[in-house]
């Protein structure tokens, strides 16, 4: 089927065009530089920012398709989980075009989305299951067991407090860097010494495991470098070494937990996803780790791994195949939509 995908959720207007397995296009309007200045994305300005971009880039994304409107055979949208005052523009756009266009109407979940980036990943084999997914971005940090797509998403752990990409961003305000911080953390580390200061590893004592087994805790992290940071002041601060052994404390938990959830579940399978795995670092160890315990690991291109409407448009064309039917269009934006509910207001 041919699908167009909205996805509003955050800071980026996705909009994204498939046809079954294969993408046509991919358009991203990002409102990220808008939120510079506030060291984070600032929800009223990212959904008025939505407003401005999405006809812009819905035309953009079918004159790059190469489709018209009237030849889809469906829309879809996110319909959380997400910021509010986001995901509303982009339902209220969704249900506009898809009444207009007498379409049926898709409701899809996020997070889920993030997983049907690898669906429209060109040049791949399609992914098996079950896999183990680790999502990590500025807005969460997410580890599921997915035992087939459509049907069957557990959610095992999230995290408690910042998401990862939260922690690159508020760390680099503590090191003078600016907005985003991920890359800017990966910059300042190049000839840092990842084990220079062991800073901690969040929920991953002992007496973690009985109730936060596959949970994230990054906010204890940024404590830490902040209190490293303060009690070294007036001295020449190691940028490098910092930035570097900070990555690793981020990176090292990511994986472990990731590649322990494949352990325990017997799933010898890892789909990564999210902003965050533009780290080269995170991927660098995600692939040597899994490669010595028997994990095959795939990464989609980075341009699917953001947030983008590819990814919501190919979970819609998958549900399609699988014979679903569209949603009523009485839903609404959720913006804490839990990840079973893959699709939202399914008609009876
Ligand atoms: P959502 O949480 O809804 O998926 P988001 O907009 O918060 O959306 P993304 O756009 O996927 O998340 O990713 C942005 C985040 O990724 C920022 O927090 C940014 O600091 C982080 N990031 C980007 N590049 C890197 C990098 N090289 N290393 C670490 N983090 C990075
Ligand atoms: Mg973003
Ligand atoms: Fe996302």
């Amino acid at each position: 089927p041919l699908v167009l995908g909205i996805e509003t959720s955050c800071d980026e207007t996705g909009i994204g065009i498939v046809r079954g397995r294969t993408l046509l296009s991919n358009t991203i309007a990002s409102s990220m530089d808008e939120h510079a200045r506030y060291g984070g994305v600032v929800p009223e300005v990212a959904a008025r920012a939505h407003l401005d971009a999405l006809q812009p880039t819905i035309e953009q994304a079918i004159a790059e398709a190469g489709i018209r409107l009237q030849d889809l055979d469906a829309v879809a949208v996110t319909s959380g989980p997400g910021l509010s005052g986001a995901l509303m523009v982009g339902v209220g756009a969704a249900k506009a075009l898809a009444v207009s266009l007498e379409k049926p109407l898709y409701a899809v979940n996020h997070l889920v989305g993030h997983i049907a980036a690898d669906i429209v990943t060109p040049d791949s084999e399609p992914l098996e299951y079950p896999t183990i997914a680790l999502l990590v971005s500025g807005g969460h940090t997410s580890l599921l067991h997915v035992r087939e797509i459509t049907t069957d998403v557990e959610m095992l752990g999230e995290t408690i407090d910042d998401a990862a990409g939260e922690a690159f961003d508020k760390v680099a305000r503590i090191l003078g860097l600016p907005y985003p911080g991920g890359p800017q953390i990966d910059r300042a580390a190049v000839g840092g010494d990842p084990n220079a200061i062991r800073f901690p590893r969040g929920l991953s004592r002992a007496s973690d495991m009985a109730a936060h087994r596959w949970d994230f805790s990054f906010s204890g992290l940024k404590t830490s470098v902040a209190r490293w940071v303060e009690q070294h002041e007036g001295e020449d601060l190691p940028v490098a070494d910092v930035a570097a052994s900070f990555r690793e404390a981020v990176v090292d938990v990511l994986v472990t937990k990731a590649l322990d959830a494949c352990e325990e579940r017997g799933v010898p399978r890892l789909l990564l996803g999210g902003g965050v795995i533009a780290n080269k670092r995170l991927r660098e160890v995600a692939l040597e780790r899994a490669a010595a315990r028997g994990v095959t690991v795939r990464i989609p291109p980075l341009s699917l791994c953001t947030d983008n409407g590819a990814m919501i448009a190919a979970l819609a064309s998958q549900l399609i195949s699988s014979g679903r039917r569209p949603s009523t269009l009485d839903f609404g934006a959720d913006s804490t939509l839990p990840v079973t509910e893959i699709q939202v207001a399914e008609r009876p």
